[in-house]
Parts: structure tokens; sequence; C-alpha cells
């Protein structure tokens, strides 16, 4: 799809030094990310509402074919990327063989009911929490303009720390090499701990 997005946003700026400038596309970055999730949302959408099957279904009845709009633009749902939160309007339709209504902005961002952001971003912001502090995570952020507070970074890593599994793989090779490495550990007296790393081989692979 061929999308054209036309910005226009009014700004006050004092000067035009690069400080000032750069602070200023802060804050319009994240408006004109609004802007630009909204309309090619609303692009798709209104694509999808002409086609026959539609990419979602009523949640009472199962429809997936007939549908009426209600509205472009209703109840808020906040989205966290990783740019910051973003508030969108959510679009309404109405299943026209038993009138249920349905929200489809998070169906058609792939984002589930409150879930506050996509795997894509919770996995970028858990990376960043594991790689240092969150307090650093948090200053690390907002030297980009990005406003995320270290306890969602904290939750970012507890909620992909629990979903990653460290077990071997049956289907690969009983073969392996294992070493230990040093994990720095916040809050204790020590400079870290040592962590037993091992690593399975690959079927048709050697370790380097
Ligand atoms: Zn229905």
């Amino acid at each position: 799809m061929t999308v054209n997005i036309k910005c226009n946003y009014t700004i006050e700026i004092p000067n035009c030094n690069m400080e000032t400038l750069t602070a200023a596309f802060r804050k319009v970055l994240i408006l004109f990310l609004r802007d630009f999730v909204l309309v090619i949302l609303n692009k798709f959408a209104t694509e999808y509402m002409n086609q026959k099957i539609k990419p979602f279904k009523c949640k009472k009845c199962g429809n997936n074919e007939e549908f009426i709009w209600k509205t472009r633009r209703t109840k808020n749902t906040k989205i966290t990327t990783i740019f910051g939160d973003i508030i969108l309007g959510q679009m309404q339709v109405q299943c026209k063989n038993c009138g249920k209504k349905l929200y489809i902005t998070r169906k058609l961002l792939e984002i589930a009911p409150r879930k506050s952001m996509s795997e894509g971003t919770k996995k970028i912001l858990a990376l960043l929490g594991s790689l240092t502090s969150f307090r650093i995570s948090e200053k690390i952020l907002k030297m980009v303009g990005v406003a995320i507070n270290k306890m969602k970074v904290w939750r970012c890593v507890q909620e992909v720390g629990a979903e990653i599994g460290f077990d071997l793989d049956p289907k690969e090779s009983a073969r392996g090499e294992a070493d230990g490495t040093g994990i720095p550990i916040q809050g204790i007296k020590k400079r870290g701990r040592e962590l037993k790393v091992f690593i399975q081989e690959k079927i048709g692979a050697e370790c380097a």
C-alpha cells in the first residue's frame, strides 16, 4: 500500500541552535508517530472493510464478513513504543449479523487487549534492561528523549525472562561446550557472580 502523509505541526522555538532543534524534534517525533500510526491504520481499516473476508471476526457470532463502521476514533488506548507512549482513539465497527460492536485498532496493530506494547518493543526494552541497571536504562531512554520509567523496563525484563527456555534440545547434537562468565549484579557487595554457560552444538555445525 502507498500512503501519502502530510505533516503540519506548529511549534514555539526560541532560537535555532542545534540543542534547541534536537529538543524540539524529540517532542515532534512522538506526535508524528501517533499521526503516522493513525493515518496508516485508517488506510488499512478502510481497505479491509471493502474486502469480503475481514482480518477480524465478531466475538459473539463469529461473523468475519459483514460489518459497518461505527466510528473512526473513539475510546482512547495507550500504546508504548520505543519512542514513548502514544494515545490512539480506537476505531470501532459493528457486526451486521448480531449488532455486537468491536474495537479493531488493537487487532490491526496485533497488540493484545490490555497489553501496553508490541512483543518487539517489549524485547528491545528487556534487552536494554538486561544490559545495564534499570535506573541507567531509564537514563539512557531519557537521553534519547523517551519517557519510559525503570519499572516499565523491569516488567519487560520479567516478562521476556519468563518466556525464555534454557532446556537442551533433544533434536540437536548431544555435545556442547561449557564455560563460566561473570555477571554483574546490582545491590550486592561483591562485583558479581559467576554464571555457568553451556552451549549445545547443533547437528551439522561445529562449536567455534
Ligand atoms: Zn456478530
